[in-house]
């Protein structure tokens, strides 16, 4: 078991990843986006304020699949910063997770048995406005520095990895591994590879969905010419995400071989009704993913207006458990600090 010990000395490194430098792909101006969607500030409630909390922060693709004009868009809604942001409501904390105090060492953080979290970059290709990583102090600055100072990072993180043979799986989460570079990417699954006792590579991704760009040939041969078994997790909340774009990334992953799984956050007004659900778990499965997880919202602060309560949550779920097969019924959980693994939400 690799030891807790709490660090707070994070990479504050301002550069941006390789592939967010070279693609320009993406929306990162809130007014921009309201022009384009035929949208006024104030239906949406926008707030200036919450963007200096966190980055505004859209890919081209995902705009392309709001709907213009529908200011309570599931998609818009997820991304869109707004005066809510700011309230602050009890219970809603910066670090609910308590992962500060848990990660020993910037980049490696283990809760559970048998697998670690490798945080490899704090890039990721959209900004979910009720992310639970929001106020890291990692959020938006990549650990790569002009002198690569946190692949150095890595480089311990691995070292450690290797002492503790009980592990069996690394998860590259963070951030979102596939803003590195194809070259950055091929060199850490090389140095993972390098540590007999890992079987199993998951990675936890958006990109597949919002910008399927990215699942270029190059990302496919690293993936196919690796010893691991690959385990891609992807991040999908509303059918709608799933346009023909995202259905052609995912069609090439599962040629590779890849295991897909999903995971979905309960989110008020995006997601939290049972015909909206077993329309995702549907369309998940058409495209070969499973349906993994449903979350409850971790409470951080900010996130307030997308929280959905208990009783609800689980109301939702007894219905989707009486429509769907067992196979398409996510597992409603929620993460509880120092627990050995994700809770059931159940009554
Ligand atoms: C969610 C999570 C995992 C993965 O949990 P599974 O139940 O295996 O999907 C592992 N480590 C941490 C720190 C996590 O938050
Ligand atoms: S892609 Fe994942 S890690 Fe990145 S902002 Fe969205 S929820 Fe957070």
């Amino acid at each position: 078991m690799i030891p807790r010990k709490p660090s707070r000395n994070q990479s504050r490194s301002q550069s941006r990843s390789q592939s967010e430098k070279q693609t320009k792909a993406y929306f990162t101006d809130p007014m921009a986006l309201l022009e384009r969607l035929n949208l006024t500030p104030k239906e949406m409630f926008f707030s200036p304020e919450a963007v200096e909390e966190f980055r505004f922060k859209v890919p081209k693709a995902y705009v392309n699949k709001i709907q213009p004009g529908k200011p309570n868009d599931p998609l818009l809604l997820q991304v869109f910063p707004v005066q809510q942001e700011l309230e602050s409501v009890p219970g809603y904390i910066k670090d609910p997770l308590a992962e500060a105090d848990s990660l020993y060492q910037p980049g490696l953080l283990q809760k559970y048995d048998g697998r670690a979290l490798l945080l490899v970059t704090p890039g990721c290709a959209i900004n979910c406005r009720y992310c639970f990583r929001r106020h890291f102090s990692y959020a938006n600055k990549s650990p790569y520095d002009d002198k690569g100072h946190l692949w150095e990072q890595l480089k311990k993180n691995i070292q450690l990895i290797k002492q503790d043979s009980t592990l069996t799986e690394i998860i590259l989460s963070g951030g979102d591994p596939l803003s590195l570079s194809d070259a950055r990417f091929a060199e850490l699954i090389t140095l993972l590879e390098s540590v007999p006792h890992l079987k199993r590579l998951r990675i936890h991704s958006r990109f597949p969905i919002v910008e399927p760009e990215r699942i270029s040939d190059e990302l496919l041969d690293i993936l196919l010419n690796s010893r691991f078994q690959i385990i891609m997790v992807l991040h999908i909340n509303h059918a709608q995400e799933i346009g023909p774009d995202s259905k052609a990334g995912i069609e090439k992953l599962r040629k590779k071989q890849i295991i897909l799984l999903n995971q979905s956050v309960l989110l008020k007004g995006v997601n939290d009704n049972v015909g909206i659900l077993t329309q995702l778990s549907e369309k998940l499965i058409e495209n070969h993913i499973i349906p993994y997880y449903l979350h409850m919202l971790d409470h951080v602060q900010g996130s307030a207006h997308f929280e959905v309560s208990d009783s609800d949550a689980i109301q939702i779920h007894q219905q989707l458990r009486a429509v769907l097969p067992g196979y398409m019924l996510p597992r409603l959980v929620r993460e509880v600090a120092g627990e050995k693994s994700k809770l059931p939400v159940s009554d």
